[in-house]
């Protein structure tokens, strides 16, 4: 079988990947709903496939994987990695999981940091307010992740909440930093405790944080949020699109305080992971299939960290619904350092109509189930997504 050709067109906000061959067997991939930018950098990379063998996906990645970085440029050669999966997986009968080791588990848990409502302000009884909707959500989840301090609107909604100026324009991946106000300190640790008494002692919290962090900051909050029991506190100092990790200081983080620190996914391949897993300066990874090169190198990342003792909790907020088919299929085979992976939801409702391979209830009682189609598990229906195509693209089904 030979790649004949690789297409990249915008569905809503996402650029979607389609991979065709002289079989007549198609991959499909889906990227970040941030990074429509991306599209050229993706058709860039057709040159390079055109004439080989897509089920021998790491023979196509060798030609490709020079191609990314760290967030968001990573994405571009991820994309193309999960297509390649999907074709392995149809061209074999089997769903990519059978193709990586077969499955450890037959229902995989999520955790929700996108199935919410908008934020309405900072105070604790507005995080009360909007963590008790995520915990009455259908999907029963057992794990809510909140955006706090430099994640939120919070380090600029809230008056001297840190020792600068807020960025003006504020866009996806600039970050605001810099030393926290003592107040602003005090009102983020009376935010979890509000969170935490929402929750009771059965859902676990996670605290989506940074990056902007002040390394003083971070132990200080790390411990004070301690007898909370959050579940992981995110990207304190690194993280989301830093181009760049902070191995040493986040080794100093995480030997300070008893709360487990996570930070990884803005990470792009496993030579970039290899030193913060073997000096276990975090507890918890969380790489992204979408960016960190694909769902092999996610894998290899999740072993070696299970070697060092270091937990794996996959991001994925703005993967899509085929993304979400990557993330299970990844997912099902990883070890039991796993503890979940980031639901992503589509961002606009029309997506669950142009694509098949989805049950009826996607999350039951906080988990997903293992999809058993060929290739990925989840389609696109062209006739049905070509309503959604732009007019410039509107050749890419054909
Ligand atoms: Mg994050």
């Amino acid at each position: 079988m030979r790649i004949t050709d690789l297409r990249c067109a915008l569905i809503g906000d996402s650029p979607v990947v389609r991979i065709l061959t002289d079989a007549g067997i198609d991959g499909y991939s889906q990227v970040e709903t941030w990074k429509p930018f991306l599209v050229p950098n993706i058709l860039g990379l057709r040159e390079l496939l055109v004439g080989c063998d897509p089920t021998d996906v790491e023979r196509c990645m060798t030609r490709i994987r020079h191609r990314g970085g760290f967030k968001p440029w990573g994405a571009a050669v991820s994309s193309v990695e999960i297509a390649l999966w999907d074709i392995a997986g149809k061209a074999s009968g089997l769903p990519v999981h059978k193709l990586m080791g077969g499955k450890v588990r037959d229902r995989i848990r999520v955790y929700n940091g996108a199935r919410r409502e908008p934020m309405e302000g900072w105070t604790p009884e507005h995080y009360a307010k909007n963590t008790r909707a995520m915990l009455e959500a259908d999907e029963g989840f057992t794990i809510v992740k909140q955006p706090i301090g430099f994640h939120s609107d919070m380090c600029r909604d809230v008056e001297d909440f840190f020792y600068g100026d807020p960025l003006p324009d504020w866009q996806q991946g600039l970050h605001d930093r810099g030393l926290l106000t003592p107040p602003a300190m005090d009102l983020m640790i009376d935010c979890v405790a509000a969170m935490r008494d929402v929750l009771g002692s059965s859902v676990g919290l996670a605290l989506d944080c940074g990056p902007g962090w002040s390394l003083p900051d971070a132990i200080r909050f790390a411990d004070a949020v301690a007898p909370y029991q959050p579940i992981w506190l995110e990207d304190l100092l690194t993280g989301d699109y830093s181009p760049h990790d902070a191995t040493e200081q986040y080794r100093d983080l995480t030997l300070a305080t008893k709360t487990p620190i996570h930070t990884g996914e803005q990470i792009y391949l496993r030579q970039n992971f290899r030193r913060m897993i073997e000096t276990r300066a975090v507890n918890v990874i969380g790489p992204d299939p979408g960016d960190i090169g694909g769902l092999s190198e996610l894998k290899w990342v999740a072993e070696l960290a299970d070697l060092h003792g270091v937990l794996i909790a996959p991001h994925g907020t703005a993967n899509g619904v085929l993304g979400l088919g990557a993330l299970i299929q990844v997912s099902a085979t990883l070890p039991r350092n796993f503890i979940a992976f980031e639901y992503p939801v589509a961002t606009q409702p029309w997506w669950y109509d142009i694509v098949e391979g989805l049950p009826e209830r996607i999350v039951v009682d906080g988990h997903v189930p293992v999809l058993d189609r060929p290739g990925i598990g989840i389609d696109l229906i062209p006739q049905a997504a070509k309503a959604y195509l732009r007019p410039t693209d509107s050749g890419f089904f054909d």
